[in-house]
């Protein structure tokens, strides 16, 4: 009970921070919502302890048995956030370092599975910071048990009885099913992406996840519009973009990257209030930029740039220091490798020479090694049944290979057909060979795997310190993502997980179904969030010391 906890508490006064550690062996009981520490911090400037609590089905009150197990995700999301605006309305700071810390990281917008609150066998776990309290090395008391027994009590407080939000919870359950039914629905189209009218798709900054106000919303000529009756019963209306290659062009400043990048956010469902609702893609969807100096590891290239002697074996490359264009040929094949549904590509974004190369150039530079995406994006489409999305406005070359155009004008999309334009194929085909498959065998050398901001940062055994920002990768939204992706390459590392990339894709997909959160670590922080092993596998395929073999042909 509460008040024994005060008078066990006491005995911590201004003890040594080293007898925090005493706290590891008991359980809280608060009116039957058990609690106990799964990490002390060591001192009050180390990162917070970790205090994890179990709310019974009997207390918590929601009938589970009413929902599918895929709408854990939203009930899951729904908590989180529950937890984070309980927990921030008690942020306070005392003493040293971290000292009185309280709470869990402010989620995006998007409906995910986060650590920090996780349904397990019909119980609810949360799990919270708490930055134990001292004033140098002596601890404080006083906040510790302000913390403990008023604190804690009143946030557990807000998981009992939950079946007063049920109607809320519900609400976002069946948007949801929504959701995936538009994707099924996409799947069994092999589209892209469908986005309802009356979508908010900017933001207010770069900065903010926040609709941007006064913002024209998105609409259709009804000649192109599709009509979607959802489970839920609603009757949505939008745009499906169709399978193949898509060119979204326009003149500058009319909303053709904002469209793009709301297709990347389209893999994720958002919360009401988003704008991006009902802009849903397909769930394997990653926008590709030129990254100059990235690692490649003995990725087949070959169809995009051929060997010369300066360039080396293209069908078993190699860098260290990338170039814009083989850093993106090397991504889209590792794509390809990995199993996707659709790439998307923006020419401000892109290395030119790779995406296209008009007729008098192509003449001109008749030895480049260079074959255009333009040349290959219809054998490519169709080889592989991945769509392309080009955002691309500088030359007509790749529009006259297009299945489908989508004009933006005044952040208003129309469709051209080719032949309304009055535009001629120039150039001819190119047949596109998908790449030999190669078998991940682990990352040499390994010390330290560490993730902060964006950043993961690695340490190996050879002295080298290998930086990998994120923020590379669109498909990462929150910073909960790039921890949880540095805990699962540790998992990795640690249960020597060898295979080709794609089945390293279904290898963590099928752990995190099976065990969640915990199937990668023992003591499950409280900021991990959820991604998709392809996230994982992009990382790897940038690392230091990856050693990746040729599967034997
Ligand atoms: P483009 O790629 O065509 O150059 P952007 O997508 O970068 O254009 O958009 C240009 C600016 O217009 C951005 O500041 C963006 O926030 C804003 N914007 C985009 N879409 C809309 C919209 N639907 N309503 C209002 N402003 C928008």
């Amino acid at each position: 009970g509460v008040d024994e906890l005060s008078t066990f508490l006491k005995m911590f006064s201004n003890k040594r921070y080293g007898y925090y550690k005493t706290l590891k062996s008991i359980v809280i009981n608060y009116d039957n919502v058990r609690a106990s520490f799964t990490r002390i911090q060591s001192d009050p400037y180390a990162p917070p302890s970790i205090l994890e609590f179990i709310v019974p089905r009997n207390i918590h009150g929601l009938k589970l048995k009413r929902f599918r197990v895929r709408d854990y995700q939203v009930l899951s999301d729904y908590l989180y956030r529950r937890l984070y605006s309980e927990s921030i309305r008690y942020r306070w700071k005392c003493g040293s370092g971290y000292s009185c810390f309280l709470g869990v990281p402010k989620p995006s917008p998007i409906m995910i599975y986060r650590s920090g609150a996780e349904i397990v066998g019909g119980d609810i776990v949360l799990r919270i910071f708490i930055g134990l309290p001292a004033s140098g090395r002596r601890i404080l008391v006083k906040p510790l048990i302000h913390i403990l027994s008023i604190i804690i009590p009143r946030i557990i407080d807000k998981f009992r009885n939950l079946y007063k939000c049920e109607k809320e919870i519900w609400e976002r359950v069946l948007y949801f099913r929504d959701y995936l039914y538009i994707q099924e629905l996409l799947a069994d189209e092999n589209a892209v992406a469908f986005i309802a009218n009356n979508s908010i798709l900017p933001r207010e900054s770069s900065i903010s996840q926040k609709p941007l106000s006064n913002a024209v919303p998105f609409s259709i000529e009804d000649k192109y519009s599709r009509e979607i009756r959802l489970p839920s019963g609603k009757t949505i209306y939008g745009l499906i973009i169709p399978q193949g290659l898509t060119v979204i062009t326009g003149g500058g400043y009319h909303g053709k990257t904002t469209l793009l990048e709301a297709l990347q956010e389209g893999v994720y469902p958002h919360i009401p209030g988003d704008g991006r609702e009902y802009v849903v893609s397909r769930p394997r969807t990653v926008l590709v930029k030129a990254e100059d100096g990235r690692f490649i590891h003995r990725v087949d290239i070959s169809s995009f740039i051929k060997k010369t002697p300066v360039i080396g074996d293209t069908k078993d490359f190699i860098s260290r220091d990338a170039s814009g264009s083989t850093s993106m040929a090397a991504s889209i094949n590792e794509l390809v490798e990995a199993g996707v549904d659709n790439i998307l590509l923006d020419e401000d974004t892109s290395a030119t020479n790779l995406l296209y190369k008009d007729e008098y150039m192509a003449r001109l530079l008749s030895d480049d090694p260079i074959t255009t995406i333009t040349q290959l994006a219809r054998s490519f489409t169709r080889k592989t049944g991945i769509n392309l999305v080009v955002v691309s406005s500088a030359s007509s070359i790749l529009l006259s290979k297009a299945d489908f155009i989508i004009l933006m004008r005044n952040y208003k999309p129309s469709i051209l057909s080719r032949e309304e334009i009055g535009l001629v194929e120039k150039l001819p085909d190119k047949q596109y060979r998908p790449p030999r498959e190669r078998v991940f065998k682990g990352i040499r050398g390994v010390e330290k795997i560490r993730a902060k901001g964006s950043k993961l940062t690695i340490k190996y055994r050879d002295g080298t310190v290998f930086e990998l920002d994120l923020k590379n990768n669109p498909r990462i939204i929150e910073n909960g993502q790039v921890k949880m992706i540095a805990t699962i390459l540790k998992w990795v590392i640690r249960e020597k997980i060898t295979g080709s990339t794609r089945k390293l894709v279904e290898t963590i997909n099928n752990v995190f179904q099976e065990k969640g959160f915990s199937g990668f670590t023992k003591v499950v922080p409280p900021d991990l969030s959820w991604v998709d092993g392809l996230d994982v596998v992009w990382a790897i395929n940038r690392l230091y010391n990856v050693v990746f073999e040729k599967r034997p042909s």
